[in-house]
C-alpha cells in the first residue's frame, strides 16, 4: 500500500525558522539569510520523508507566516494599504500578516482566526472590490522545482480555492460567488505552470467540507471543480479532506472528476460508514486518513487494521487504496529524539511526526511481528489508572452537577455579604509580567535560587500588586499570577496524571509555538495548587481578594488528551480536582472565586449537530460540577476571552456562574443585545478596553463605553473591568489604563 502524508511541520525541529524570523523582523538579519534557513528546513523535511519511504510527499507545504496568506499573495488578493507601503514582497507580506508600524506607513495587520478546530491560527484574507485576481507568485512552482532538484518528487499542496473563498472576507459588495470564475482561471493557469514543471500531482486542500454545508456551497464546489477539473493539464488531481466526515457533500466530491479523494477517518466519524453505505469509485484512489495528525499516542495498528480491512471491501483494487495522515502533521512536534528527560517508558507511547512517518510505513506493509510488538502497547500503561480516581468519578451524583439555592437566591445573598458598590471594578487576574517576575521563576526552576527566596519574591511582588489595587481603588483585587508561566501547564504540573515535555513545540500563529502538556493517566491534584498565593493576599487586605483558577474545559483543550478513555471521563477528573481547589480556597475565606473558561468555546464542534452531543453535554456540566460545592455567599466567576458565544447564549448560561467577563472591546457589542434577548441571568463584565494594545484608553473613551453597555445591560448586573489577563502589558500603561478604568466606574455611579 502506498503513503502520503498531508504535510509537515515547518517550524524547523529546534524553531530555526521562528528564530530566524524574529531576527528578521528586528532586522538583525538580511532576508537572504532568512530565506537560506528555510531552504535548509524544507530539505531536511523532505529529506525526513524521503527516508521514511513516504510516497505522496508534499511541497509548498511550508510557509513563512500562513499558508492561507500565501494563497491571497500567489493571486493577487493583497489589500491595497500593504502594496501601498512600498515594500518589498516579502516584508509586504509580513506587514499584512503582522502590521507595520515605521517609516512607510502604519498599518494593522489582517484578522487571524482559528483553523478550524485546532490551535493554529491562519490570516483571514481581505478581498476589496477592485481586487485583481491575477496568479502573480510563483511559490508552489518553486519549491516543486528545490524538491525536485534534491531529487525529491512531490506532490504540490495547495489550500483548495473553494476552503480559500469560504475563509476570505469580502470587504466590498462582491461575493464569493462572484469571484470564483475568476479564481478558478488562475488556478487553471498554475496547474498548466505545474505541470509544465513536470509535477504529476496537487492535492488540493478543502477542509471546509467537514463543516454544514447548504446548497449554495455545494453549488459553488460543483462550479469550481467542474471548471478546474475540466482541463488539468495532465496533472492528478487529490481532493484532500481532513478535520471531520464530508457527510454534507460526499455524493458530490466522489461525483467529480478527482483522481483521489483523501478522507479522514480519525476525526472523521462518519467516514467508513459513508463510504459502505454511498460506496467509492472504482476509478478513484481512497487515500484512508489512519494515522492522526493531531495528537501524539502511538497508532492503534490492529485498530487502523480492522478499518482498513472494511475499507477493503469497498475499494477492491489494492492499488487504489493508500494509507495517510488524518490531517497536516503541523498539529504535531516534530520528534521524540528531542526529548531527552522523558522515560522510555512513556516514551514508547508516542509518536510525533517523525515517528508517525515510520507507522505509516509500518502500517503499509503490516507484518505479525509489527503487529505483536505494537499491541504490547496497548496493554495497560504505567501510573495511568489510578483506582481511587476512578471511583470518585463513578460516584458523582447528578445532584452534584446543580449548585443550590439558584442563581436569584444567590444574587440577593452575595449582594448584601460582599457590600461591593454599583459598577464594581475588578481585573481579569494577571499583573505584568516583569522581566524580574519571569526570572525569579526560571532561577528557581534551574535551582539557583532556593524556594524560601523563590516565594518571598512573589510574596513582594503580590503585596505591590495589592497595594496599587488598593490605591487605584479597585474593588475586587487579585493577587496578580506572578507564580504562572501558563494558565495550563501551571495546573498541570500540580496535578498528578499529567506529563510535560521539553521540546514539544506546536505553531500556534506566524512563529508563535505552544508547548502543550499531555495528559497521560488518571488525574487528581497532589496538593492545594494556589491556596497559599491567594491567603497570602487576602491578609495583605481588607478588600475581597478574587482566587484564580483554570477550568477543567480549558485545561484538557489545550492540552494532548488520553485516547483510553473518553474526553467526558478526562474532564470530569480534572474538573473533580479543580473542585477541590476551590472548596479549600473558600474554607480559606477567598469568598470570590474565578474559574476561567478562555477555551471553552475553542473546541465547540465544527458542525451543529454534533454541537451538544459531541461537546457541550459533557463540558457544561464538568464546569457545573467544579464549584456546585460552595456557599451561597461564595461568588463564582468566570472569564472567556472572546464574545464569540452568541450561538451559545443560554448554554453559557447554564454554566451557573454568578459573575462572566469577556472581551468586548474589539467587537460591536452586539453580543449584548443578543445577552438581552436571552435574558441573560448572570451577571457580566465586557472587558471595556483591549489589553492586546499598549494603548492607554482615557476616561471619556471609557465612559463613552459603558454607556453604550449600560444601554443594554441591567446597571445592577453590571462589572468594570479590562478584556483580559494583563500579563502581557507594561507596568505604566497598566496602571494608567486602570486609574481611568476606576476613574470611569465613578463617573458613570455619580450619574445614577
Ligand atoms: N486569569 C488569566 C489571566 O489574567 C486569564 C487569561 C486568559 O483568559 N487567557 O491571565
Ligand atoms: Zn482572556
Amino acid at each position: 500500500m502506498k503513503t502520503s502524508v498531508i504535510g509537515f511541520p515547518r517550524i524547523g525541529r529546534d524553531r530555526e525558522l521562528k528564530f530566524a524570523s524574529e531576527k528578521f523582523f528586528r532586522g538583525e538579519i538580511p532576508e537572504t539569510e532568512l530565506q537560506e534557513v528555510a531552504r535548509e528546513i524544507r530539505e531536511l523535511d523532505w529529506e525526513t520523508q524521503k527516508h521514511a519511504g513516504i510516497d505522496l510527499i508534499s511541497s509548498n507545504d511550508f510557509s513563512f507566516y500562513d499558508n492561507v496568506l500565501d494563497t491571497a499573495f500567489l493571486f493577487n488578493i493583497v489589500p491595497q494599504r500593504y502594496k501601498d507601503l512600498g515594500l518589498s514582497l516579502l516584508q509586504t507580506y509580513f506587514a499584512a500578516a503582522r502590521g507595520y508600524q515605521g517609516e512607510k506607513g502604519n498599518v494593522k495587520a489582517l484578522a487571524m482566526k482559528k483553523w478550524f478546530n485546532t490551535n493554529y491560527h491562519y490570516i483571514v484574507p481581505e478581498f476589496e472590490d477592485d481586487t485583481k485576481i491575477e496568479l502573480i507568485g510563483s511559490k508552489p512552482l518553486s519549491e516543486f522545482l528545490e524538491a525536485a532538484e534534491l531529487e525529491v518528487q512531490t506532490k504540490v499542496q495547495l489550500v483548495g480555492p473553494f476552503t480559500f473563498l469560504k475563509l476570505t472576507r469580502f470587504v466590498g459588495s462582491k461575493k464569493a460567488e462572484d469571484v470564483a470564475d475568476a479564481l478558478t482561471a488562475e488556478y487553471g493557469k498554475l496547474f498548466a505552470k505545474l505541470s509544465g514543471a513536470g509535477a504529476a500531482w496537487v492535492q488540493v486542500d478543502e477542509p471546509y467540507l467537514v463543516r454544514d454545508l447548504d446548497t449554495e456551497d455545494l453549488a459553488l464546489l460543483k462550479k469550481i471543480y467542474g471548471q478546474l477539473l475540466g482541463n488539468k493539464n495532465g496533472l492528478k488531481v487529490l481532493l484532500q479532506t481532513y478535520f471531520g466526515d464530508v457527510r454534507d457533500a460526499y455524493e458530490e466530491v466522489v461525483a467529480l472528476d478527482f483522481d483521489a479523494i483523501g478522507l479522514d477517518f480519525v476525526e472523521g466519524r462518519k467516514t467508513l460508514s459513508l463510504v459502505k453505505e454511498k460506496g467509492f469509485p472504482k476509478d478513484k484512489i481512497l487515500v484512508a486518513g489512519l494515522v492522526n495528525g493531531k495528537n501524539i499516542w502511538k497508532n492503534d495498528y490492529s485498530k487502523t487494521k480492522a478499518v482498513l480491512s472494511e475499507i477493503s471491501a469497498i475499494v477492491t483494487d489494492p492499488e487504489k487504496l493508500y494509507i495517510g495522515t488524518s490531517c497536516s502533521l503541523l498539529h504535531v512536534p516534530y520528534t521524540l529524539d528531542n526529548e531527552t528527560k522523558l522515560p522510555e517508558e512513556y516514551k514508547k507511547h508516542f509518536a510525533f511526526a517523525e515517528e508517525k512517518l515510520i507507522e505509516l510505513n509500518e502500517l503499509s506493509n503490516l507484518t505479525d511481528e509489527v503487529l505483536a510488538s505494537n499491541q504490547v502497547l496497548f496493554e495497560k500503561r504505567v501510573d495511568s489508572v489510578d483506582e481511587k480516581v476512578r471511583a470518585r468519578v463513578a460516584a458523582i451524583k447528578d445532584s452534584d452537577y446543580t449548585r443550590l439555592p439558584v442563581f436569584e437566591e444567590r444574587e440577593v445573598i452575595q449582594k448584601e455579604a460582599l457590600g461591593l458598590p454599583l459598577f464594581p471594578t475588578t481585573t481579569i487576574g494577571s499583573f505584568p509580567q516583569t522581566a524580574d517576575v519571569r526570572k525569579n521563576r526560571s532561577d528557581f526552576r534551574k535551582g539557583v535560587i532556593s524556594k524560601e527566596e523563590y516565594v518571598k519574591f512573589n510574596q513582594k511582588k503580590i503585596e505591590e500588586c495589592i497595594r496599587l489595587q488598593e490605591e487605584l481603588g479597585l474593588d475586587v483585587l487579585v493577587h496578580g499570577e506572578f507564580e504562572r508561566n501558563d494558565m495550563v501547564e501551571y495546573f498541570g504540573e500540580h496535578l498528578s496524571g499529567y506529563v510535560f515535555t521539553e521540546k514539544a513545540w506546536v505553531l500556534s500563529y506566524g512563529t508563535r509555538c505552544v508547548k502543550p502538556p499531555i495528559v497521560w493517566g488518571d488525574v487528581s491534584r497532589k496538593e492545594p495548587i494556589t491556596v497559599e498565593w491567594s491567603k497570602y493576599a487576602k491578609s495583605l487586605t481588607d478588600k475581597p481578594v478574587k482566587g484564580m483558577l483554570t477550568g477543567p474545559v480549558t485545561i484538557l483543550n489545550w492540552s494532548f488528551p488520553r485516547e483510553d478513555i473518553s474526553i467526558k471521563e478526562s474532564v470530569q477528573q480534572i474538573a473533580l480536582a479543580i473542585r477541590d481547589e476551590v472548596l479549600d480556597l473558600e474554607a480559606n475565606d477567598i469568598n470570590i472565586i474565578q474559574i476561567d473558561e478562555a477555551a471553552l468555546r475553542e473546541k465547540l464542534p465544527l458542525r451543529k449537530s454534533d454541537w451538544y452531543s459531541e461537546y457541550l453535554d459533557f463540558a457544561i456540566p464538568a464546569f457545573r460540577l467544579v464549584h456546585s460545592g460552595v456557599k451561597a455567599e461564595t461568588q463564582i466567576h468566570t472569564h472567556m476571552c472572546y464574545s464569540e458565544f452568541t450561538d451559545i447564549i443560554p448554554v453559557i448560561d447554564s454554566m451557573d456562574a454568578d459573575v462572566i467577563t469577556f472581551e468586548a472591546s474589539r467587537s460591536d457589542l452586539l453580543i449584548l443585545d443578543a445577552l438581552k434577548e436571552n435574558h441573560f441571568k448572570t451577571e457580566v463584565g465586557p472587558g471595556v478596553y483591549d489589553i492586546h494594545s499598549p494603548r492607554v484608553p482615557s476616561v471619556e473613551e471609557l465612559v463613552g463605553q459603558l454607556t453604550k453597555i449600560r444601554e443594554k445591560t441591567e446597571d445592577r448586573k453590571l462589572w468594570v473591568n479590562p478584556d483580559c489577563g494583563l500579563k502581557t502589558r507594561g507596568v505604566e500603561e497598566t496602571v494608567q489604563s486602570l486609574k481611568n478604568l476606576v476613574e470611569a466606574a465613578k463617573t458613570i455611579r455619580l450619574e445614577r
